[in-house]
């Protein structure tokens, strides 16, 4: 974006009415901290934002500042259809694809109102009048980091937004070790010196899990890690009943994907829940130049980075991990390929 787009934006901003913020379908860490993050920042320039998300988030994100003012679509989708029907402006945060907003996709598509796509996945399908991209980053929220300023120079951050940012930041990166750029940490330490509580983050999102999540976390390394030398795929796969056995809250399987990938070997690790009758969510996680996002897209309707990808699947998880092995070979064509070119 070009400084007299920006300029153009803070008009927008200053005379807009209902401004919306929207990200995607299972926000993550990135997600609600991004969001929640730049709603902070415009409300200390007396600019009134909502936070609106297809679904709920995990309650490890629960203690960022002003989580209970995101609205969750499923929950109430009248006042939000409402809401985005109204929006004179709309910030769409931390996705490349409408698919990932469901319903919500269609009411963006119909309301003329001026567009912010702010995000850092590949190849972004979403139309707007005014992007900010950038693939290279760690996650949307250090873009919001970057777009703050621009929108408003000179301005503060603020504690509350700066919290909700680094948040997102460490998240999307795994506490420093992927999405890794020299600017990654400058913009961290940027984050802190505005006031971002490292400790909170920390222990909130690391070191508060629950009984059962850390019961299952050993469960399914023990008893459920399947592992193949000759592919180097390394999978999990849970069932409704075994989620349920470990009064499965949301969130509680994050980072256990990454878990299977740290196995010497490892090309590429799956992790398999099947959440409700008929439906099964993959999450998918690869090293260097081994790409996971295309397989994604191609077998499980789904997409993301390169290396960290998810998708979904209709059927059990029985049923998703034979679709799986079944298209392993094309897995490994797409990335003969990418290696080639
Ligand atoms: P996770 O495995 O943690 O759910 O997601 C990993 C990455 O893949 C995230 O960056 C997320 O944005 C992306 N992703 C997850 N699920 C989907 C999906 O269903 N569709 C697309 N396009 N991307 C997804
Ligand atoms: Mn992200």
């Amino acid at each position: 974006m070009t400084q007299e787009q920006f300029s153009k934006l803070q008009e927008i901003a200053k005379g807009a009415k209902n401004i919306a913020i929207i990200s995607h379908k299972n926000p993550d860490g990135d997600a609600i901290g991004s969001s929640l993050g730049l709603r902070a920042f415009l409300f200390r320039q007396q600019l009134q934002a909502r936070v609106i998300v297809p679904d709920s988030f995990p309650g490890f994100l629960r203690f960022l500042p002003e989580s209970k003012s995101v609205w969750f679509f499923d929950k109430m989708k009248e006042a939000a259809t409402q809401y985005i029907k109204s929006a004179d402006l709309i910030f769409i945060l931390d996705f490349n694809t409408l698919k990932r907003i469901e319903e919500i996709g269609a009411l963006i598509e119909n309301n003329p109102c001026p567009k912010v796509l702010i995000d850092h996945h590949p190849d972004p399908e979403v139309k707007a009048q005014f992007t900010y991209h950038r693939v290279t980053v760690s996650s949307t929220s250090e873009l919001v980091f970057e777009f703050a300023q621009k929108l408003f120079p000179g301005s503060h951050l603020g504690a509350k937004a700066a919290t909700c940012l680094y948040a997102g930041l460490v998240t999307d990166t795994g506490c420093f070790k992927h999405n890794l750029h020299e600017r990654t940490h400058i913009t961290a330490g940027k984050l802190l010196q505005a006031g971002a509580d490292h400790e909170a983050v920390m222990l909130e999102i690391f070191d508060s899990n629950s009984f059962n999540r850390t019961r299952l976390l050993g469960y399914s390394l023990y008893e459920k890690l399947i592992m193949d030398p000759a592919t180097g795929l390394a999978y999990i796969a849970l069932s409704q009943e075994e989620l349920k056995r470990f009064d499965y809250k949301k969130g509680d399987t994050e980072g256990f994907v990454n878990l299977a990938l740290g196995i010497d070997g490892v090309k590429m690790a799956v992790l398999l829940t099947e959440l409700n009758d008929g439906l099964t969510k993959l999450s998918f996680r690869s090293h260097g130049s081994f790409e996971v996002n295309g397989f994604a897209a191609k077998f499980f309707s789904g997409g993301g980075h390169k290396n960290a990808a998810g998708g979904a699947f209709e059927g059990t998880v029985d049923q998703a991990v034979d679709r799986l092995k079944e298209s392993i070979p094309e897995l490994i064509k797409m990335n003969l390929q990418n290696l080639r070119s």
